[in-house]
């Protein structure tokens, strides 16, 4: 048993988790147990913590550590097929396989998170719109499940399992191992294209028209302007360059040092670092060839910046609405939040594709999906955070439960119909405070 403190990103709530460790997927079962004899409620797996709210928080206060259990079982170099222990992160599988011309068909915007943890939440990146999210890429699972002992899954067998358990929060089972296809790249450089736009309705008219030319695309908005230029922002679009070398980023992050006492993020360091950010590119329009860490993980460069936030923690709001209703409801959401004055220094805008995901819970449907940060201020967040879910529950959209630290049951059941199936298939002694809140 690891007393040290495992707790979301977010930091709020603030429960800290007594950590039983595993290195070996006999030991999981055992750390079960441990866990489930000195707490009440249910344990979870938990990867690197990187999901921010309570979906990564047992019920219980004691979660199985996953971490210790990261090696490679079997790779084909000549398939990118890749078999490796769950507690593997992405940054390592990375370095184990670009220089041999392979890397993650999906990535989130950070390669501090497992691949159990990637499983869990369907994790989606910002090529979604071609790529789908993690789970499509998944061919096999070995979940740990408290009664029924090691249960193989995969689109073939045991499907409903793995239906659920893909984007499944880890409540079926604790996965010990992933079967992944990985995608071939001729280098370890990204051909990157950005684009400054001076308000919304041009982030939507770029993003139709040159989404589909590349395979990745993302954009920052600041969420601090209003009238004609709310909404500005930087559209980046990407692919794999064909040139510069397979050899993996050797930059060497710097980390927050100390938890200030209170959040440095504010009204007037926003304002200042967005209008800075805004303007740092004179260009309407940049090429550069970058390396793929600048590019897919650009806050991996420092090291806890969570705790830029202060002791009191943030949340993350991360919403998606249908297209139909996208362009209307992003811009009364933005409204709200530049009215509010809160906010994040990264506000990220990015269209979701229609790429069938096989998870019952994945988040992205096909619309737009707006994700930003906010410091923890009980009242003043929960009176924002029920305006913003209003219009997005009105405009047929959702929230993403990795993300998610107050969505209602109501809120939650409505915009995910499949609950019902994974809390049929739900491990009866597997919980997280997430899943507490929002079923009954
Ligand atoms: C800077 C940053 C950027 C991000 N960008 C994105 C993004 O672009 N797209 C996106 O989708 N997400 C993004 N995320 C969220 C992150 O990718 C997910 O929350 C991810 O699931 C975290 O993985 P983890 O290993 O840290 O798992 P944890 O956060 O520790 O746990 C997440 C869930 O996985 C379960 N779990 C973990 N390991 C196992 C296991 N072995 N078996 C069963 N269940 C398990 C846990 O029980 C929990 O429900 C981002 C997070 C950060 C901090």
């Amino acid at each position: 048993m690891n007393s040290s403190a495992r707790l979301s990103w977010g930091r709020y709530p603030h429960h800290p988790q007594t950590a039983h460790a595993v290195h070996w997927p006999s030991e999981v079962e055992g750390a079960a147990a441990s866990a489930l004899a000195q707490g009440s409620g249910g344990t979870l797996a938990f990867g690197m913590g990187r999901s921010y709210g309570d979906s990564c928080m047992a019920a219980s206060d004691h979660v199985v550590a996953m971490a210790g259990m990261d090696r490679v079982i079997a790779a084909d170099w000549e398939t990118g097929v890749v078999v490796a222990q769950a507690g593997l992160t992405l940054g390592a599988l990375i370095d184990i396989a670009l220089p041999r011309g392979w890397f993650l068909p999906v990535t989130p915007g950070t390669k501090f998170v497992t691949l159990g943890g990637a499983v869990a939440n369907d994790v989606h990146g910002k090529n979604h719109h071609v790529m789908g999210t993690f789970g499509c890429h998944i061919r096999r699972l070995a979940l740990f499940r408290t009664q029924d002992g090691v249960v193989d899954c995969s689109p073939q067998d045991n499907a409903e399992l793995f239906r659920a358990s893909v984007g499944g929060l880890g409540l079926t089972g604790i996965v010990l191992s992933v079967e992944i296809q990985l995608r071939r790249v001729p280098s370890a450089y990204m051909a990157q294209r950005s684009i400054k736009f001076g308000g919304l309705d041009e982030f939507f008219d770029l993003s139709e028209q040159l989404d589909a030319q590349h395979e990745y695309a993302v954009a920052w908005v600041d969420c601090l302007a209003t009238g004609r230029q709310a909404g500005r922002g930087h559209y980046i679009v990407g692919n794999h360059a064909q040139e510069g070398g397979l050899q993996v980023s050797s930059a060497k992050p710097k980390s927050m040092p100390v938890d200030p006492p209170v959040s440095l993020v504010n009204a007037a360091s926003l304002r200042v670092f967005n209008t800075l950010y805004y303007h740092r590119q004179q260009a309407r329009q940049v090429h550069a060839t970058v390396g793929y860490d600048p590019f897919f993980y650009p806050l991996d460069k420092l090291l806890h910046w969570n705790r830029m936030y202060g002791r009191a923690g943030f949340q993350q709001y991360q919403c998606v609405v249908p297209f139909a209703s996208s362009r209307d409801a992003i811009r009364a959401v933005l409204a709200e939040i530049a009215r509010s004055g809160s906010g994040s220094f990264l506000a990220v805008l990015k269209r979701c594709g229609d790429v069938p995901s096989p998870g019952l819970l994945s988040f992205p449907l096909p619309g737009v999906s707006l994700a930003l940060d906010f410091a923890q201020r009980d009242i003043a967040n929960a009176r924002l955070f029920a305006k913003l879910d209003a219009l997005i529950h009105e405009a047929g959209g959702r929230l993403y439960p990795a993300k998610d630290a107050h969505m209602s049951a109501v809120h939650f059941q409505q915009a995910y119909p499949a609950w019902p199936q994974v809390e049929a298939l739900r491990d009866p002694h597997l919980k997280s405070r997430f899943w507490n809140r929002v079923t009954p």
